[in-house]
This record gives structure tokens, C-alpha cells and sequence, in this order.
């Protein structure tokens, strides 16, 4: 029998996805976390996010909140920030492992692992936070993500949303799309591609150093999340070109996963709980961020005089143009994400036909009244 060792090397070094997923990364017995026999479990929680971060950490506070209170105590959380247990790109292998039973994160920060992680977070010009959640668990998005994850050694779940990003802040207009050429801009995932594509000079810069590099001039533009997270970081005070939409995560789902031995020992209530929890918080974040986003923008526009400007429909067209041929052509890398980005393409096209009369339709009706 393969040891625990040897079998999670294997899993994590990812060359095992494309057409054949691994049915035995479930195999039970394989060294996991004991079988629930009544006493409490004592779960660690890893997340890509400072302690206590607006809406993202908080969320997996209270991710770990929900786990303990409706499991009655039988599950223990404690929620480990980025750098605490391990780093933050170090959250899924962690998971993977074991050191941790569970993580929260987004599913882009993992395409190192396998391209198609991208198409369970964000993709430019794909499906909103609700055409997210219609995807994944009515449209077959779930089904695919845990057979990408189960080769991993994880069971995945939504487990929060952004809401709609904002398409970040420019230190100099936007006029055509001659002007992203040179421009530097900090963009990651596929958005970074689409840019690159166009001529920027895309850089990735972690959090923390996105204010300074903006201020001083190292990067001409940056894209962050929106008005609530973006107001927090003071980006304002460096840029006051401030854009939309969103264009390149139009609902960027944050994810939960929990390492499959752990996952499989529970009993069944337990199980039920854990996906309850990540239910409530999938809902509770968008929420949280919604409400705040209200806010915040209208702070930045009358209080600190930011220049709300949308980009132009050529520039538009020219982003969802380079979107699509740079989407298509990571999809077309192996068949796994193939078919992944084939129920993604489908879902789409069915949610922009019912989005122009449904939301689209009352924010247009919205707009001549209010
Ligand atoms: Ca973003």
C-alpha cells in the first residue's frame, strides 16, 4: 500500500489531471484524520487572507463560527491568516496534506496546479456572483470542480463572492485602447493576460505593496476589488481615474475546501453541516460586499472627489475580444479544462440571453425613473 507521503506527492504534482481524473485520491483508510467516534474534532482553517481583512478574513471567521455552531461544538475551528499556519499560496497544498482540514481562498491563485482552477473564481467578461452560483450548482459547475479538486485530495465548495470588481484605478485617463500600451498595471489571472495582450506591462503585486507602488509611480494603474476593500487600502489618495466595470472578475467567487480524509470521516450531519456553512457564508460575504460597495462609493465620489469614469464601448469591445481568444486558448490546453470551459461557455450564453431581460432589464427601467 502507497503511503500517505507518496500518494499526496503524487496528487500535488497536478500532471495527473487532463482526460483520466483520480477516482482513488477519495480512498478512504490512506492515513486521514480518524473516523467521527463522538468526541470533538479539532479543525485548523487556513485562509489566503490577512487575519481579520474586510469581508474576506472576516468571512472565514465566520465560516469558522458557522462549523462550530451548528455542528454544536462537535467541530472546533481555529482560522489561521495568511503567514500564521503556512502562507497564502501555501493554503492549498496544505490542505492537500493535511496540516490543515480546511482552507479559503479563490480558485484562480491555484492555475499553477491546473489552468481550469481559474474558470471556479473569475473569468473577464464571464458570469456574475448569481450566474455564478445558478453555474455551479445548477449547470454542472460543482460536478466539475470536485472531480478537478477530488484529484487533489480535496472537496470543494463556494464559499463567498466579490460581487461585480471594479476595473480599478488610473493615475492618466483611458481614452482608446492604444492607451493600455506601455501602460503598467497591476492585474493578475487571466485578466493580466488580456492586458498583456494589449500591451500593458503587467505586474503582480501582493496587497500591501499595491498603495506604495501606485503612489510613487512604479505602476500606472492597479486594479484591487471595489469600493468597500479598495477604500480601506486608500488607493484614492494615489489615483483618482477610478473605472468600470469590472470587466476582468464580474463576480469572483471565494471558495472552501476541506482535505477529502477529513471530509469523508465525518458522519453524515456533519458533512451536511460543513456545506451549510459554506452555504451561508457564500451568501453572507457577496452580501457584506454589496452593502458596503453602496457605501464606499459614494464616499470616494463626494467625499474624497474621485472621478468615477466607465471604459468606452470600443475599449470594451477590444477587452471582451482579447478575452475571448485568450479564454479560449488556455481552455484548449488539455480536455479537462475543455470541458470544463464548455458547460462555462454554454451557462453563459444562456445567462446573458435571461441577465438583458432580468437585471439587466430593471436597472434600465431603474434608471429612468431613479
Ligand atoms: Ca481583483
Amino acid at each position: 500500500m502507497k503511503t500517505r507521503r507518496e500518494f499526496i506527492k503524487k496528487a500535488s504534482a497536478g500532471a495527473l489531471l487532463g482526460s483520466g481524473l483520480l477516482a482513488s485520491c477519495t480512498k478512504k483508510g490512506a492515513g486521514g484524520p480518524a473516523v467521527h467516534t463522538g468526541q470533538t474534532l479539532k479543525w485548523k482553517l487556513c485562509t489566503t487572507w490577512p487575519k481579520n481583512f474586510p469581508a474576506l478574513g472576516t468571512g472565514a471567521n465566520f465560516l469558522a463560527e458557522q462549523i462550530q455552531s451548528l455542528s454544536g461544538g462537535r467541530i472546533e475551528v481555529s482560522v489561521y491568516g495568511d503567514g500564521e499556519l503556512v502562507p497564502a499560496l501555501g493554503v492549498f497544498d496544505a490542505v492537500s496534506r493535511g496540516t490543515a482540514e480546511l482552507g479559503h481562498a479563490a480558485a484562480y491563485y491555484w492555475k499553477g496546479k491546473h489552468e481550469a482552477t481559474q474558470f471556479f473564481a473569475a473569468v473577464p467578461f464571464g458570469l456574475n456572483a448569481q450566474e455564478m452560483n445558478a453555474w455551479l450548482h445548477f449547470g454542472g459547475g460543482l460536478g466539475l470542480w470536485d472531480e478537478l479538486y477530488a484529484s487533489f485530495n480535496l472537496k470543494p465548495f463556494p464559499a463567498g463572492n466579490t460581487g461585480t470588481q471594479m476595473g480599478g484605478w488610473f493615475r492618466k485617463e483611458i481614452r482608446s485602447v492604444g492607451d493600455f500600451k506601455g501602460l503598467k498595471m497591476r492585474i493578475p489571472g487571466l485578466g493580466g493576460e488580456v492586458l498583456r495582450e494589449l500591451g500593458a506591462t503587467v505586474v503582480t503585486l501582493p496587497g500591501g505593496e499595491i498603495f506604495q507602488s501606485l503612489q510613487s509611480g512604479a505602476i500606472d494603474a492597479t486594479e484591487w476589488i471595489g469600493p468597500y476593500n479598495d477604500l480601506a487600502f486608500g488607493l484614492h489618495k494615489a489615483a483618482t481615474n477610478y473605472y468600470w466595470p469590472g470587466w476582468q472578475e464580474p463576480g469572483a467567487t471565494l471558495e472552501a475546501f476541506v482535505n477529502r480524509q477529513a471530509y469523508e470521516s465525518l458522519p453524515s450531519d456533519l458533512k451536511a453541516v460543513v456545506a451549510a456553512a459554506c452555504q451561508a457564508t457564500n451568501m453572507r460575504i457577496l452580501s457584506e460586499f454589496t452593502a458596503r460597495n453602496n457605501e464606499a462609493l459614494q464616499t470616494l465620489i463626494h467625499k474624497h472627489n474621485v472621478k468615477l469614469k466607465r471604459f468606452s464601448d470600443p475599449i470594451l469591445k477590444a477587452l471582451g475580444q482579447a478575452s475571448n481568444s485568450i479564454v479560449s486558448s488556455i481552455a484548449a490546453k488539455d480536455a479537462f479544462s475543455k470541458r470544463v470551459f464548455a458547460s462555462f461557455d454554454k451557462f453563459r450564453k444562456q445567462s446573458i440571453a435571461w441577465g438583458e431581460v432580468a437585471e439587466g432589464g430593471i436597472g434600465q427601467a431603474r434608471a429612468l425613473v431613479f
